[in-house]
């Protein structure tokens, strides 16, 4: 065939390496901005960021075709590979949206001649779902969808051009002769660049989701699965910041398990540990899906309470405190009046000028008054008598 003949082959290869290039560094640059590193499928639901991000893609793509000297005026692009990539990250709905951007951009680019491609991009994406779906090896099934999708797209461009008589309106290298140019051309170049395309999101993904696993694990207390003191230093700066901006108020409770030294000494460091995670199982279960526990230190705990006011914090320090009396720890009977306890400080934040470590020294002070008074109690910071009263003991 002449078109794989052709001396001037080598030219293309470089425009196609040539704009693979620069749509791989659009992708590194951009994906990880734009949808911060997370394509969720979900065949039923619009993923805006994702559908963005992908538009963006094929208006890049269509900015830049790949000019062939084989088909004079033909200009190859890479918006099937993209659609198909949508539909296998995000779904043939998000892929529907894709195809509809690719409608808008190619008619905005290049004038109502595009009308064929309106049936092309919006069957793109539901036809490269059954494909990746009956092949779901990669490469394998990229390719094939690549194949398919332009087979498609070729067929209806022939029929509307056969049936409707609308060769004038397209460009002059749709003419049958070259329907299966431009089929070898797509097909390649989509193919190629749908793997090409699929690796770099890929490595992408991994990168970020590794990041975010590390974060994960720099943050949080290994033995208890609670924020550790310096995500804890974090949180409460960002809420106070929050609750500056909402005017809302803000409480943070300090906590500290009653003679914890002892429960080791009696019972070895291990039974310890393992009421340190039964501690952080009871805050978990007492605080608000917005609050936040973190494990300050030892056997020291923070909750932060986001939006929540004096009297609030007070019912919730208790109910705390009040399951630690109650609750069946193991050896509670060898600990002073039989049971395991815990101290309490409460510091608000009312809308004062109050930064994050002064509101940390309330609590703190709180919580020194409460051991000072006899331990398992909950005691809120007044700032008015500068000393501390108590909730209920
Ligand atoms: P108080 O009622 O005044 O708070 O007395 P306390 O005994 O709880 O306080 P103290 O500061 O004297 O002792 C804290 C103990 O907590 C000492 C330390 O061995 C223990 N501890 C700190 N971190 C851990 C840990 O990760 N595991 C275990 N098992 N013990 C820990
Ligand atoms: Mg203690
Ligand atoms: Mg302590």
């Amino acid at each position: 065939m002449t078109f794989f003949n052709d001396t001037s082959l080598l030219p293309i290869v470089y425009e196609l390496l040539h704009n693979l290039a620069l749509l791989y560094t659009f992708i590194s640059l951009f994906m990880p901005m734009i949808t911060k590193g997370c394509l969720e499928y979900n065949p039923l639901k619009i993923h805006t960021k994702g559908v963005l991000f992908f538009s963006i893609l094929a208006l890049v793509s269509m900015l830049m075709p790949i000019r062939f000297t084989q088909i004079p005026d033909a200009a190859i692009d890479l918006r099937i590979a993209i659609i198909i990539l949508t539909s296998s990250y995000l779904g043939p709905l998000n892929a529907f949206c894709v195809g509809v951007a690719t409608i808008v951009f190619r008619i905005l680019l290049g004038g109502l001649g595009w009308i064929p491609w309106v049936p092309a991009a919006l069957l793109s994406g539901p036809v490269a779902f059954a494909v990746i779906k009956r092949v779901n090896k990669r490469p394998g099934g990229m390719i094939m969808a690549s194949i398919t999708c332009t087979a498609v797209s070729m067929t209806i461009l022939a029929v509307a051009s056969h049936n409707l008589d609308v060769f004038s309106y397209f460009s002059p290298a749709v003419h049958p002769d070259n329907f299966i140019k431009i089929f070898f051309a797509l097909a390649i170049c989509n193919s190629m660049a749908a793997v090409a395309y699929d690796r770099a999101i890929k490595s992408i993904l991994i990168r970020q989701q590794n990041y975010h696993e590390l974060r994960l694990k720099a943050d949080t207390d290994g033995m208890t699965g609670l924020y550790n003191h310096n995500r804890f230093q974090y949180e409460i700066g960002q809420a106070i910041n929050s609750a500056q901006k909402s005017k809302s108020p803000l409480c943070l409770l300090m906590l500290d398990l009653d003679y914890f030294k002892e429960y080791n000494d009696n019972l070895g460091h291990q039974a310890g540990d393992a009421l340190l995670k039964e501690a952080a199982k009871i805050f978990l279960e007492s605080i608000r899906p917005k609050d936040i526990a973190a494990r300050y230190g030892g056997e020291e705990f923070a909750i932060i309470l986001p939006d929540c006011s004096e009297y609030e914090a007070v019912k919730i320090s208790e109910r705390i405190r009040e399951k630690f009396e109650q609750n069946p720890f193991y050896g509670r009977e060898k600990m002073p009046k039989r049971k395991v306890t815990i101290s309490i400080g409460i510091a608000c934040y009312l809308g004062d000028s109050t930064d994050k470590n002064t509101l940390i020294q309330k609590a703190d002070a709180a919580l020194y008054s409460a051991k000072r008074t006899g331990r398992n109690k909950s005691v809120v910071y007044s700032p008015y008598r500068n000393v501390c009263f108590m909730a209920k003991s």
